[in-house]
């Protein structure tokens, strides 16, 4: 694996691949890798020549400034990862190479994915990761850009931001990896007790009690009982629990029985902010 810490390197490198007609796919991540991410790079070794992956601490996505300090780093870990993994480059930038000083915050039309769910909760969070992934997409420009369901209204703003920047990527969304209790994999994860990372498991089962119990008609008192599920298994804070459209994630009241459904939630354990969703239909 190479190691390139500048855009300008790395860019010129993925030049000259991209002139001897190699494909690149591209997987971004904040590091703390653990299997989800490692899913997204054999997923783009299958499909594309050259995997590059990024780790890139985003200041500008997290809206809690504690939220950033105590975001997990164990680069040295990551790095062995990802060439067990087979990942051919690791971009490894420093803040200043992805946000020099001077360089103005673009701001993004998102529309509605911008104040729903997400959204909502962590006011200017998309819009920080559209900022990065404009500027790591313009860096590498791969074919296809590998990202996780797990984060399944970061994959529409994703969506969104190809569509306006015209940047010519398309985006492979690739399942989210679990523990065996169903928890999906998580780098705050780590800040869970042994304890909490087994009542976590209760967010995914929520979701899973959803799934199994959908009936045409109103959807309120089955993200109410979940509500409950969690509560009751000790999540402090349930910042939502929401029955969506799959495709605009405006919330589904009554449903009636086609349209494609996501139960999307954010909850808290431990005060760690976990989320989770799943295709329902
Ligand atoms: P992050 O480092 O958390 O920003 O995530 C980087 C990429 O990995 C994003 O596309 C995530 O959706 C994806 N990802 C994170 N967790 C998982 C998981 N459990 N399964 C699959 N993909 C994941």
């Amino acid at each position: 694996m190479i190691l390139f810490k500048e855009a300008r390197a790395l860019r010129q490198h993925l030049a000259n691949a991209t002139l001897s007609g190699l494909k690149t796919g591209f997987v971004p991540t904040m590091g703390a890798l653990h299997e989800g991410h490692i899913s997204l790079v054999g997923l783009s070794k299958q499909q594309a020549d050259l995997t590059v992956c990024s780790i890139f601490v985003n200041p500008t996505q997290f809206n809690d400034p504690a939220d950033f300090a105590k975001y997990p780093v164990t680069i040295e870990q990551d790095i062995l990862l990802l060439e067990q993994a087979g990942c051919d480059i690791l971009f490894l930038p420093p803040a200043d190479e992805i946000y020099p000083e001077g360089s103005p915050a673009d701001t993004y039309a998102l529309g509605k994915l911008e104040t729903l769910l997400e959204g909502k909760y962590r006011p200017g969070h998309f819009q920080g990761v559209c900022q990065v992934m404009k500027r790591l997409l313009s860096v590498v420009l791969p074919d296809k850009l590998f990202m996780g369901q797990k984060d399944y209204q970061q994959c529409m703003v994703i969506k969104q931001l190809l569509h306006i920047t015209g940047l010519p990527a398309a985006l492979i969304i690739s399942p989210t990896q679990r523990e065996a209790s169903g928890l999906a994999m998580s780098s705050r994860n780590v800040r869970l007790s042994a304890r909490g990372k087994e009542k976590a498991a209760a967010i995914f089962q929520s979701l899973q009690w959803i799934r199994h119990n959908l009936h045409k008609g109103t959807t309120g008192a089955l993200t109410r009982q979940a509500a409950d599920m969690l509560t009751a298994a000790g999540f402090d804070k349930i910042d939502y629990i929401s029955i969506a459209d799959a495709g605009s994630l405006e919330p589904v009241e009554t449903w009636d029985g086609e349209t494609k459904l996501v139960v999307l939630a954010a909850a808290f354990l431990e005060k760690v902010r976990l989320i989770d969703n799943l295709a329902l239909n």
